[in-house]
């Protein structure tokens, strides 16, 4: 039986192969007699998969020999502390300047002021975050310890789709982002980056596992109160194996990063063949709210998200309806359930309907999706 189509923001969505291998190899992983989760982190069979698994990454993402992939735990949140203990002391009254174009980076911006000092040098608050303010506007200092930015905002659907050159803008900083929600989806511009952070369970596996990529200049410049298991030199060092990594997500993450690898669409492969289905399955779904009288999307299209699509259906005013407990809204999520597509309900600080399409949703998902659209405003 085919299974049903998971629009969630995350954990979200996982391709079915890499599912059933891990159930195939769950009691028995290449004939040692253990599964992954029962196997020493120091012994030669985890050592193979982690190696493993660092090496693929560095390959799909095409990642420079002087950035440092490390695997370390405690999320995305835990990173909005862990960077500015990390880099916060490259500047002597630890300047770090933030464009805020969502509730991520909102986030990142509130945690980082208890070790930083935080300016805002640009925000999307006013327009409700439905566009990113141009780059040349932003108040950036000269050289703060580093700019930080969410490249793609999963709850409000705002992604930048280029990222800023900051020494074309007069700043002399690395600049690091929050890529938890579109990692893999897409090629990432190293030259502009010096670090890139984010979870895994958006768009690569279980959720326990956190990416740290970082260019190796930037290490070495840890407050002394930071947590030496989230030292990201020492992290380097003893390659991501301060203590017990989260082994389980590492293996799972490490199959997905094959699957993408072994995944075609015409002559590409790997992410540019990610990145492909990306488009397509944002110009589907965009092109179906567009064109509807039903449904809209608030976001400038200019940096729509092709990764977290919310969207809202209109009252009988036109207005946008935001209660999720609105009869429409609430009708427009059975309905759903019922074809088999699943969690499309908005976060709650948004409202209204929201469509993960992160790199594991079939065209067939959004198509489905884009069907059950235009059969539900037939009726409404
Ligand atoms: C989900 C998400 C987070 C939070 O991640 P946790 O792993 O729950 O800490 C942070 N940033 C972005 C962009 C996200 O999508």
């Amino acid at each position: 039986m085919a299974r049903p189509f998971n629009f969630s923001a995350g954990p979200a969505t996982m391709p079915e192969a890499v599912l059933r291998q891990a159930a195939a190899e769950m009691l028995d992983w290449h004939g040692c007699g253990m599964g992954v989760m029962e196997m020493s982190h120091r012994g030669r069979e985890f050592g193979e998969i982690l190696e493993q698994a660092q090496a693929d990454l560095r390959a799909l993402l095409a990642i420079p020999d002087h950035f440092k992939v490390l695997f370390s735990q405690g999320g995305a949140l835990a990173h909005n502390a862990m960077v500015p203990l990390n880099l916060a002391g490259r500047h002597p009254q630890r300047a770090v300047d933030v464009v805020v174009t969502g509730a991520w980076s909102q986030k990142s911006a509130q945690e980082a002021r208890r070790y930083a000092d935080v300016q805002v040098a640009a925000s999307g608050a006013d327009g409700g975050y439905t566009a990113i303010p141009d780059p040349a506007t932003w108040r950036l200092r000269a050289n703060p310890a580093y700019v930080h930015l969410c490249s793609n905002e999963t709850i409000h659907g705002v992604e930048f789709h280029q990222l800023p050159d900051l020494a074309a803008l007069g700043c002399d900083a690395p600049l690091v982002i929050d890529f938890s929600s579109h990692v893999l989806s897409r090629p990432i511009d190293w030259g502009r980056v010096g670090l890139a952070f984010g979870g895994a369970q958006k768009n690569i596996g279980p959720a326990g596992l956190t990416l740290i990529i970082v260019r190796e200049d930037l290490l070495g410049h840890a407050l002394p109160i930071c947590p030496s298991v989230f030292d990201y030199r020492v992290l380097a060092e003893q390659q991501s194996m301060v203590n017990t990594p989260p082994t389980w997500a590492i293996y799972v993450a490490g199959l997905v990063f094959q699957w993408v690898a072994a995944q075609r669409e015409g002559e590409l492969t790997g992410v540019a063949a990610m990145e492909a289905r990306a488009i397509e399955r944002a110009r589907l779904l965009y092109e179906a709210i567009d064109g509807s009288q039903l449904y809209v999307n608030l976001v400038d299209p200019a940096c729509r998200s092709r990764m977290n699509v919310p969207f809202f259906l209109r009252g009988d005013d036109g207005r946008p309806l935001k209660d999720p407990a609105h009869p429409r809204n609430a009708a427009f999520l059975r309905g759903a359930q019922q074809r088999g597509l699943l969690q499309l309900k908005g976060h709650k600080s948004v409202g209204g309907m929201r469509a993960s399409l992160y790199n594991a949703m079939p065209i067939e998902g959004v198509q489905a999706l884009v069907d059950y659209l235009r059969e539900f405003e037939r009726s409404a």
